[in-house]
Order: C-alpha cells, then structure tokens, then sequence
C-alpha cells in the first residue's frame, strides 16, 4: 500500500465551527494498511463523532486483514501461495472486490493489473529497487497478468494458472474505503487513507476541501477542490520512485510492457467507488496524460494530470473533472 500522502485535508469540514459543539470536528490519525489514515467526522457530539471512527477503523483493520500482502495471515496471501490448477474459494465480499477488479482491469485495456506481484518482486519495487537481469525478467514477466488467474464468477473461485501473485497496492486502499461507506450509511464523515480521499454520509453542501499535491512535493498542496462524495484518488511518482544504478524506476508499472511506467507527474481521478478511483489512478499513470485523457474523455471518467514541464506544471483536466469540480486554480 502507500507510504506517502499525496492529499491533505486542509479544511475541516465547512459546518464544523471550533467554537460550538455543534458540528465540531472529530478526527483520528492512525497508520495502517502500510500508511497513514486520518478520520474526520463532523458528529455534533464528542462520543457520537468517536463511535462513528471507531466503527470506520474497525471497517479499516478488517480490510487489513483481509488484503494485505504483508501479513502471511490474509486471505490474498492465502491465495497468492495456493497450489496451482487447484480452486481456491473467496468469501461473498472478496468475490464482488474481484468482479470489480476483473471488470476494471478489462476497462483499461490491462493498464491496471494487479496480478503483477511476481513483476514488482523482481524489481523489489516494495523494497530497495533492483534491475533484474533479462531471464530473471522474462520469468517475473511469464507470471504475470490476470489471465494467470481464473476467475469462477458464479462459484466464486479463483484458480491459479502458474505461479502468479496478486499486488493490491493499486485497489486495497480505495476497496477500505468503500467498505466504510457501506458500514457508515448516513453519518457524515471523511478518510484520507494515504492520499486517496473518500466522503460520505449526508454532509454539507460544500463538501470538504481537499488538497490534491504538488507532482514533484508530496507534501505541498497544487491546487483545492470541494469533495461533496466519492473517491478522489492520486497516483504520482515522486519521492516514491526509487533510483538504481542512475534509472529511475516508477512503483507504478506497465503491466502491458512489463517495464516501470514512464510519466512523471501525478494523476488524480474522482468516482464514486473508492475502488474504481484507486483502480483508475494508477490505470492512467500507465497510459500517460496523452493516451490516458482520450480513454478518460471517452468514458466520462473525471481525471486530472498534474504534468511537470519546464520548470512548472502543466494541467490536463477530463470534461468530467472540470464539470465536477469546477473552476480550478493551480499554484
Ligand atoms: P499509491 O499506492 O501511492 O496510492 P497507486 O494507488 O497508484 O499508488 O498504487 C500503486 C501500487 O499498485 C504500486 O505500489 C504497486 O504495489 C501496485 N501497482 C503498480 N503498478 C500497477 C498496475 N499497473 N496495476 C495494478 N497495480 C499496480
Ligand atoms: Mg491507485
């Protein structure tokens, strides 16, 4: 999962005064599923506002359990080591997680795939960086991609083909958050799960205003927008990007060329599952701004590029990100 923030809260949300209790803002900070989490929520009374984040953070620790990689205990590890050719069995709420994933992955043409878990070993993107050597490569390649895994919709199984491993990296965060959502139903609240930024309930008007980051500073806001639902989702390179020997190599790859993926500047997606906004992020990372705006355009999908060009940065906003959003204002 992510270790970086790329969106920061800024503003609480636009009823909470901090004077009154009325609509006062009720926050945690936590790390978990390998990044920070803040909870905010705008419960008018101090125990009310607690119980709704205790009630997210369980969501949260569950999903944890559930997904990560990095614990040997979760059911995708479970899967990731099952002996090949044999039906491994996903429980009704990992089933629609998949349908999800298979359906987003087709979408994007395999710009999002995260049956890549062998290709981000090989180029221990999770860890110090490494160039492998072109066999060791080919192989990391030769197990890669969903197609390696089939996925039995109606029995919900997924049996694996050869020896491929699922990275959720790209869709555990925002499938959290759509958790959360479902748990919560109309208490207003607002999770910054590692730079990706889920609202919901029946909150305010306005929303709550959200900083989407610098391209090149993690830590430094580009430019605000009002959240009033959904998922907004960042995928961005930066201080994430690990160097060897001189290469740059982008924790976000190319499932398509099976090489580290190339843009260097940061894209930001809106929708209204938290799945889809993470699934999409990193599905336009890959396709860049260029091939990642027509297939956006064409969807109405609301996506934005922060592009660093000479010194500056350049904006390439979707028609539906501008509708949704509205006038936007760089720094
Ligand atoms: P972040 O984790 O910073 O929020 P993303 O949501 O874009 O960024 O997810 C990137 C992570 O997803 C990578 O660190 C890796 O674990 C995994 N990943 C990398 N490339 C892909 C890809 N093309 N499709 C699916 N998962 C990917
Ligand atoms: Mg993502």
């Amino acid at each position: 999962m992510g270790r970086l923030t790329a969106l920061l809260v800024v503003v609480a949300c636009c009823t909470a005064s901090a004077d009154g209790p009325r609509g006062e803002l009720v926050t945690r900070d936590v790390y978990l599923m390998g990044t920070r989490a803040r909870l905010a929520t705008p419960d008018p009374t101090r125990e009310r506002g607690l119980a709704t984040l205790a009630t997210a953070l369980d969501v949260l620790e569950r999903a944890e359990r559930e997904l990560s990689t990095w614990r040997e205990s979760s059911a995708i590890s479970a899967l990731n080591r099952h002996p090949v050719g044999v039906p491994w069995h996903a429980g009704p709420t990992l089933c629609r997680t998949f349908e999800e994933v298979w359906r987003w992955h087709a979408a994007s043409g395999g710009a999002f795939d995260p049956a890549i878990g062998r290709l981000l070993a090989a180029w221990d993107v999770h860890g110090d960086g490494a160039i492998p050597a072109p066999p060791a490569r080919a192989r990391a390649s030769a197990a890669s991609g969903l197609a390696l895994l089939a996925f039995d919709r109606t029995k919900c199984t997924l049996t694996r083909q050869g020896d491929v491993a699922i990275d959720v990296g790209a869709f555990g965060k925002g499938e959290a958050l759509d958790r959360i959502e479902a748990a919560l139903g109309n208490v207003p609240w607002m999770v910054d799960l590692g730079g990706q930024i889920s609202v919901g309930g029946v909150g305010p008007q306005e929303g709550w205003t959200v900083a989407i980051a610098h391209p090149c500073r993690r830590d430094q806001p580009y430019l605000h927008v009002q959240l009033r639902d959904g998922s907004l989702a960042t995928s961005g390179g930066s201080e994430r990007d690990i160097t060897v020997d001189g290469i740059r190599i982008s924790h976000i790859f190319d499932p398509r060329t099976g090489r580290p993926a190339s843009f260097d500047g940061s894209v930001s997606v809106w929708h209204r599952s938290g799945l889809a906004a993470d699934a999409l992020s990193t599905a336009l990372f890959v396709m860049g701004p260029e091939e990642g705006l027509r297939w956006a355009e064409s969807r109405g999908i609301a996506a934005i590029y922060l592009i660093p060009e000479h010194g500056t940065v350049r904006m390439a906003v979707s028609p539906a990100f501008r509708n949704r959003f509205g006038r936007l204002q760089g720094n």
